[in-house]
């Protein structure tokens, strides 16, 4: 099993972070992302409009980085509010 986070629908730890501070084993990391990507992100994601521009909302992205460690309890899932966290088998 896989997690996956859409990062089109992710509105990151500023403004949600819920995954951050639900899941027991702390699988899930705030981290830098890659300049190209955050690039590409702002071009192709309809919420970064011009007023979003200056303050780089997608600086840093949510990674399910310790994933191994994942128990499968689900509450990441079920309490994401944009619904952007998929288990994939
Ligand atoms: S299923 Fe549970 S343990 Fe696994 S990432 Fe989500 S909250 Fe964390
Ligand atoms: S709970 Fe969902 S929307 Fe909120 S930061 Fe985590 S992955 Fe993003």
């Amino acid at each position: 099993m896989v997690i996956k986070i859409d990062h089109k629908k992710c509105i990151g730890a500023e403004k949600c972070g819920k995954c951050l501070e639900i899941c027991p084993m702390t699988v899930f990391m705030n981290v830098p992302c890659d300049k190209h990507k955050y690039i590409k992100s702002l071009i192709s994601n309809k919420r970064v409009n011009k007023r979003d521009h200056g303050k780089k909302p997608y600086m840093y992205e949510i990674v399910p980085y310790f994933q191994d460690v994942c128990n499968g309890c689900g509450l990441c899932e079920k309490n994401c509010p944009t619904r952007c966290i998929k288990f994939i088998n």
